[in-house]
Formats: C-alpha cells, structure tokens, sequence
C-alpha cells in the first residue's frame, strides 16, 4: 500500500479532489508510471483514503498498485 500525496498539479503519484454530480466526492490521480491521469469514479475510496479495488493504470503502461490518499479525510466537504 503506497500513500499518495494530494496536488492540485497533476504530477506523476499525486491526487486530486474530483466533485461528482449529486455532491459525492472523488478523485484524480495521476499515474507514477507514465504520467496520465485518471478517475476513481469506478473506485470506492475509503474515509480515510483507501483506495478499493486496487488501480490498475487504464492507460496499459504497467502500473498496478493498492493506493492510500493521503490527506483525503482532512478535505473538507463543500456544498
Ligand atoms: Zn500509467
């Protein structure tokens, strides 16, 4: 399990916040591996930042990983 810093930048290991419809949280992350970012949409992320199932890259460079968000609990809800 590898943590994950929170970024708004897009870079390579980090996350970002996403807002879905209906004001359900999400998030971005951007891949170590090759740098593309995808979405957690079809992912369940835990209250303190688990990432369930584990991520593996859509973009086929490799990457397969369990990921931890690290910083999602201390993200405040915005209506
Ligand atoms: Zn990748």
């Amino acid at each position: 399990m590898n943590g994950y810093p929170q970024s708004n930048d897009y870079l390579p290991g980090t996350w970002k916040g996403l807002k879905l419809q209906g004001g359900q949280r999400s998030a971005t992350v951007t891949c170590p591996v090759c740098g593309q970012t995808c979405t957690l949409i079809d992912h369940q992320i835990d209250p303190d930042g688990t990432v369930s199932p584990s991520l593996v890259c859509p973009y086929d460079c490799g990457f397969h990983e369990f990921i931890k968000l690290e910083g999602w609990a201390d993200v405040p809800e915005k209506g």
